[in-house]
């Protein structure tokens, strides 16, 4: 008996199953699902895993399914639709154009694709797993780069005391829906990455993820010494060591690879700065291969590089101690003739200062033309974060935009939902651009949404009584206690779901903050509430992990019992239930620090309602039409108004029923949050974002400066050298402004020195909000480069409103983002 499944020892008929179960996109297409239980209905109840499945259904089973005619025309019929899904053109063959990129490669440190494939902690991951799905459905270019982790992320049990106890249960990579990337010869492609005094080898895997590959590499090779074969093991664990190699072999050891493949992107899409060392090794490949200089290679790389910065907080910037950096550069230097000191200034605010450490969003930011933050409040918070990079720049004009954050629909809706909108909207509503869904619901009887609501929530009810029955069989509790989890919540009752990483900034216990006042809501005898919670605290996070054991603490109150359930070991799996069958989630950040947030938008397509801060995503999403908003100010308030509105507006409008049983007002609400707010905040509606603001005239300035061997690079690098040599020299001299009728005259001498004119602007500012390009009239007698630059404002302003700026221009570069450089009059 071979040890491991092998896909070749399936009888022949059903050679077919290995295709489907490694094609993750089981985990949002679930036409297969039915063939999936006939080959083992309780294992598929428990793990929805194919591939898993594959390896653990006996041959007799198969054997008898190869014969059986209907089951082998299914497999055959599910094959077909696959290659036609493959074979589509998508969204993108048409919306591309002749400018729109070729190809994408997109860089993450976890990608949350699947619970069987947990290369992921929380929501950074998850939103790389929808980004790629989102890809496949619309027939986007892209490859994904990531890391094969042997330990993945802790599973999270709560010992009998309450407390959160880790585990980290070895992935074997031949379990997982995984294929070893072989050479020609079948044996396995390895990338060999420098590391300092000695050379690392890297294996290779592919996920397919529908039409998107996603390739993940892993230094468990037997030809790497035992410390290096561990450097892929975990995820977000260890000292500032290994996390820097982690991020080394992702970022140079992915570009390493996209060159062994063949594949060269037009677009590197860095998904946190935690691939920031890509931008490096990049240039290096471009610089060697077309013949440029380091400097006019990083002019080419940095147009192609797209960076979304994901945190409000400057402390989650990753950060590396100089000597730690230089270690590392200096191998890298070996190669790639770059002056040490210029790379490791790349990661710091000043480059000149060796004592500050490398920010990996800060070498981001520098080597990506364009960066985003990933809600429009989320761009405020990241332009003052990152202001220091852009000294004397006001605020608004920093140059980081925003594409808000989406999810997968088809991933987080349930067979319910998806009979609901099939039934609205049809088959294809998610292919295209979901312009208009908003009428076809509304032909939706309130009947309809209503019955709909009940049926996800007695749906929910069930598999969380089946859940917490394992999870308390897990930690050995009581054959009786066991049993009472079948009679946990009210398949009746409005349902509250929580869940999220427990940390401080998310005040997981805002709702804990009055005990009796949250135990009297739960138990109110004609409008009772439940809640389901869940959550991980990272390990080293003390402070998440007491706010567990608060809860816990509170769901044993002998009152509450049955009405408020903690699920373990929050994941893909456990969130997919919650958001498709909870009537309110709820999410209780500490303003500004939720950058987006995404579990309430998976509630959306689930006609579920949010009740939030106002921070992140729900700052722009929410209208009074479509839920409940708290102002985020402060706990004390945001806690009462949090228990106000749940008392006085929430369960009020779940309860006061028609003559028909039905609540109108909730149900209005369900309609305009399903049909208004579903589309928007879809991860199709995100990647056309990232299609038509960032990848477009990235990929166009990235082909530009690419074109004639890389004249355009060599102009940019010396139009930018000059205006470093030169613009201490820059100043200005008396301004003058006349009154002429209803407007101001201006006019500004400016001395430019060596500098010509037309490598600057000069611009006239009344901050905030206005800036005018001035006229250059005339040059000033005996002066080098002095000119007099004149504007014509009305005088609705004073004059003194008025100062005049100097400041780099190209119209070939991205501005103020590859020059930073401003001179101001006063
Ligand atoms: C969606 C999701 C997250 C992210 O949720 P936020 O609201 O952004 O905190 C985290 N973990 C899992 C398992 C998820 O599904």
């Amino acid at each position: 008996m071979s040890i491991f499944f092998q896909t070749g020892s399936l009888p022949e008929p059903l050679a077919g199953l290995a295709t489907l179960a490694l094609d993750l996109r089981w985990s949002w297409n679930h036409a297969a699902d039915r063939l999936w239980r006939r080959l083992d209905a309780s294992l598929w109840e428990r793990e929805s895993n194919p591939w898993m499945l594959l390896q653990s259904v006996s041959r007799e089973t198969l054997e008898t399914l190869a014969r059986d005619q209907d089951f082998v025309a299914q497999l055959s019929q599910l094959l077909a639709e696959r290659e036609r899904y493959l074979q589509e053109p998508g969204w993108y063959a048409a919306a591309r154009g002749a400018d729109g990129p070729a190809g994408i490669a997109y860089f993450s440190l976890e990608f949350g694709i699947s619970e069987a494939l947990p290369l992921y902690a929380g929501g950074l991951g998850v939103l790389a797993g929808d980004y790629l799905k989102s890809a496949s459905d619309l027939g986007l270019p892209v490859v994904g780069i990531g890391l094969l982790y042997r330990e993945g992320y802790f599973r999270q049990l709560i010992d009998p005391q309450g407390r959160q106890q880790e585990s980290y249960p070895g992935n074997d990579p031949w379990q997982l829906p995984l294929q070893a990337v072989a050479e020609a010869d079948g044996s396995p492609l390895t990338i060999e990455l420098l590391l300092p005094g000695r050379t690392v080898r890297l294996r290779v895997w592919l996920v397919e993820v529908g039409r998107v590959r996603l390739y993940l590499l892993d230094s468990n090779d037997p030809f790497n010494a035992p410390q290096d074969r561990g450097i892929t093991a975990k995820l977000y664990s260890g000292g500032q060591e290994p996390r820097l190699q982690q991020e080394y072999v992702l970022g140079v050891g992915g570009c390493k690879l996209l060159e062994v493949l063949g594949i060269e992107p037009e677009i590197c899409h860095l998904n946190e700065g935690h691939s920031a060392f890509a931008v490096l090794e990049r240039t290096r490949f471009l610089a060697q291969k077309h013949g440029l200089d380091f400097r006019e290679a990083w002019w080419v790389a940095r147009a192609g590089n797209v960076f979304t910065t994901h945190t409000a907080v400057d402390a989650a910037f990753d950060r590396f101690a100089p000597e730690l950096v230089r270690k590392y550069a200096r191998a890298y230097t070996e190669f790639s003739d770059l002056a040490l000191h210029e790379l490791l200034g790349l990661g710091r605010a000043d480059p000149d200062d060796d004592a500050e450490p490398c920010n990996m969003a800060y070498l981001a930011l520098r080597g990506c033309a364009h960066t985003n933050a990933v809600s429009r409040q989320h761009g405020d918070v990241s332009r003052a974060l990152f202001s220091r990079l852009f000294p004397r720049w006001p605020l608004d004009e920093v140059p980081i935009g925003h594409v808000t954050n989406g999810v997968h629909v088809p991933s987080w809706d349930s067979r319910e939902s998806d009979a609901l909108w099939t039934q609205s909207c049809g088959k294809a509503r998610w292919k295209g651009d979901a312009a208009d869904l908003h009428e076809p619901l509304c032909d939706l009887s309130a009947a309809q949404l209503w019955e709909f609501a009940g049926a996800r929530r007695a749906s929910l009810v069930r598999h969380v009584r089946q859940v917490l029955g394992a999870q308390r069989g897990l930690r050995g509790e009581t054959r009786q206690h066991i049993a009472e989890a079948a009679e946990v919540l009210d398949p009746n009752a409005l349902t509250l779901g929580f869940a999220r990483r427990f940390t401080a900034y998310k005040r997981p216990n805002l709702l804990l903050r009055e005990p009796e006042r949250l135990e009297r809501l739960l138990l109110d005898a004609t409008r009772p509430v439940q809640l389901v919670v869940a959550g991980k605290a990272h390990p080293d996070d003390t402070e998440g992990k007491h706010l567990i054991e608060q809860w816990q603490q509170f769901t044993h109150r002998s009152g509450v019992r049955g009405h408020v359930v903690f699920l373990a070991d929050y994941d893909l799996g456990i969130a997919a239930q919650l958001v498709q069958g909870v009537d309110l989630w709820i999410n209780t950040p500490s303003r500004p620090y939720e950058a987006c947030g995404t579990s309430g938008m998976k509630v959306l397509v689930n006609g579920g309602l949010n009740l939030s801060v106002l921070d992140g995503w729900w700052a722009e999403a929410y209208t009074p039409e479509v839920g409940w908003a708290i102002d985020g100010d402060g706990d004390a308030l945001d806690a009462e108004t949090l228990y106000r509105l749940l008392e006085n507006e929430v369960v009020p409008a779940f309860y006061e029923r028609d003559a028909d049983g039905i609540p109108q007002a909730w149900v209005a609400r369900m309609r305009a949050s399903l049909s208004q707010l579903t589309p928007a905040y879809s991860s199709n509606r995100m990647l056309r974002d990232y299609v038509e603001q960032l990848y477009r005239p990235a990929a166009t300035a990235y082909r530009r400066r690419l074109a004639d061997g890389g004249a355009l690079a060599h102009e940019l690098q010396a139009w930018s050298e000059a205006l470093q040599r030169h613009w201490d020299h820059v100043h200005f001299g008396e301004v003058e402004a006349r009154r002429e009728g209803e407007d101001w005259l201006f006019h500004v001498p400016v001395y430019l020195g060596d500098l010509s004119p037309d490598s600057v602007r000069v611009e006239l500012c009344a901050l905030p909000g206005t800036c005018l390009a001035m006229q250059r009239e005339s040059a000033i007698t005996g002066a080098a480069h002095g000119y007099i630059y004149s504007v014509r404002v009305g005088a609705e302003r004073p004059q003194d409103d008025y100062t005049a700026r100097v400041r780099p221009w190209h119209a070939e570069a991205v501005l103020p983002s590859e020059c930073g450089l401003i001179a101001w009059q006063r």
